[in-house]
């Protein structure tokens, strides 16, 4: 079997950059937060070996002397040693940025010879680091790579995706009434692409991705001049498919959500993704409309998303404003989803009795 490799970034990755993004001395030295905890786990669970992958600008230079460097580095390497965390090679590049070497970052100089060994697994190997030089690196060495703080990343987020994998998923359903895309991040930041035609059912959905920190791309292109119909039902759909998808085999999820909230309206959702449909609605609108949306297309988008996504969905909401009811439900089905879909890697079972959900 092939070799796994993580080729981690030291600055801004394992330590914390400072502001001259040069730490020569130990008054700058910071670790990276629960850096130790997640490398740790990567090291004792799963199958890759450590590289250090580093541009140190003019080390050896007047303007970075070799002895201000060492004696931070040396107390990095065995401080992580320490932890169980041991590197299997490292690799300094001290060329300036100036100078235009091959071997410095994100040129690929310095990894060549993991490129090229037949050995090495570089398809599902990675770069960790913080900037867009190191995801550029990735590139060019035909391996993935995961960026600290871009979208909200974690050092325990990366462990968690290099231990249980991503959960992204893509959905295109097309019939002659609409063309649906949908494209799910249940581990984003909440970035939303929503274009439906419909701009309450946007901002509706937009109120998934925002409120229940899941990156969420919707591209409806729906038969308008009939009426909003087939567009809200099968973007409902195409949406519960996706985060079905997104969810893969379930394992270390939490499984339920609940949540109470809301102004003026109280807006109850709670849900489980046991792998059976079923709604409850619990909801009455007296308006026709809310913005372009006829309300008596709420329960049907709600039982399409139960449906597709094979979740038990129970929706109770009152209060007088039509606006802020649909709105409440919408934000407290993020919030239940965010709750369900949240994974444990230290308790990465199945939450179920049965074996399967
Ligand atoms: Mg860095």
């Amino acid at each position: 079997m092939k070799q796994r490799y993580l080729f981690i970034d030291r600055d801004g990755t394992l330590i914390e950059e400072p502001l001259d993004e040069q730490i020569d001395s130990f008054a700058k030295l910071r670790f990276v937060p629960s850096v130790f905890r997640n490398l740790s786990f990567i090291q004792r669970h799963l199958d890759f070996k450590l590289v250090m992958v580093s541009n140190q600008d003019g080390l050896g230079t007047s303007a970075f002397p070799e002895e201000h460097f060492w004696p931070v580095q040396n107390f990095v390497i065995e401080t992580l040693k320490g932890e169980g965390i041991a590197f299997d090679d490292i690799l300094i590049d001290r060329h300036f940025p100036r100078d235009g070497s091959p071997m410095r970052k994100p040129e690929t100089g310095m990894v060549e010879k993991y490129i090229k060994d037949a050995a090495v697994d570089m398809a599902h190997s990675y770069v960790i680091g913080d900037r867009e030089s190191d995801a550029q690196l990735a590139n060019n060495m035909g391996c993935k790579s995961l960026i600290l703080r871009k979208d909200g990343m974690t050092w325990d987020k990366i462990a968690e995706i290099l231990f249980a994998g991503e959960r992204i998923a893509e959905i295109r359903r097309t019939t002659k009434e609409t063309d649906v895309y949908v494209r799910l991040n249940l581990d984003g930041s909440g970035k939303s692409d929503v274009s439906t035609g419909i701009g309450f059912f946007d901002h509706m959905l937009e109120q998934i991705g925002h409120h229940g920190m899941i990156d969420i791309t919707v591209h409806t292109k729906g038969d308008l001049y009939v009426d909003e119909h087939h567009t809200i039902e099968d973007t409902g759909l195409a949406l519960g498919e996706c985060i079905l998808k997104a969810l893969g085999d379930k394992r270390g999820i939490e499984r339920y959500g609940f949540c109470l909230p809301m102004d003026d309206c109280l807006c109850r959702i709670a849900l489980d993704f046991g792998g059976r449909p079923w709604l409850v609605w619990d909801a009455e609108f007296k308006r026709e409309k809310i913005g372009e949306m006829p309300t008596e297309m709420f329960f049907h988008f709600f039982k399409s998303l139960s449906d597709a996504a094979k979740m038990n969905l129970n929706i109770k909401a009152e209060g007088t404003n039509e606006h802020h009811k649909i709105e409440g439900i919408f934000k407290a089905l993020a919030h239940s989803l965010k709750m369900a879909v949240r994974r444990d890697i230290n308790h990465f079972y199945l939450p179920s009795s049965k074996g399967m959900l």
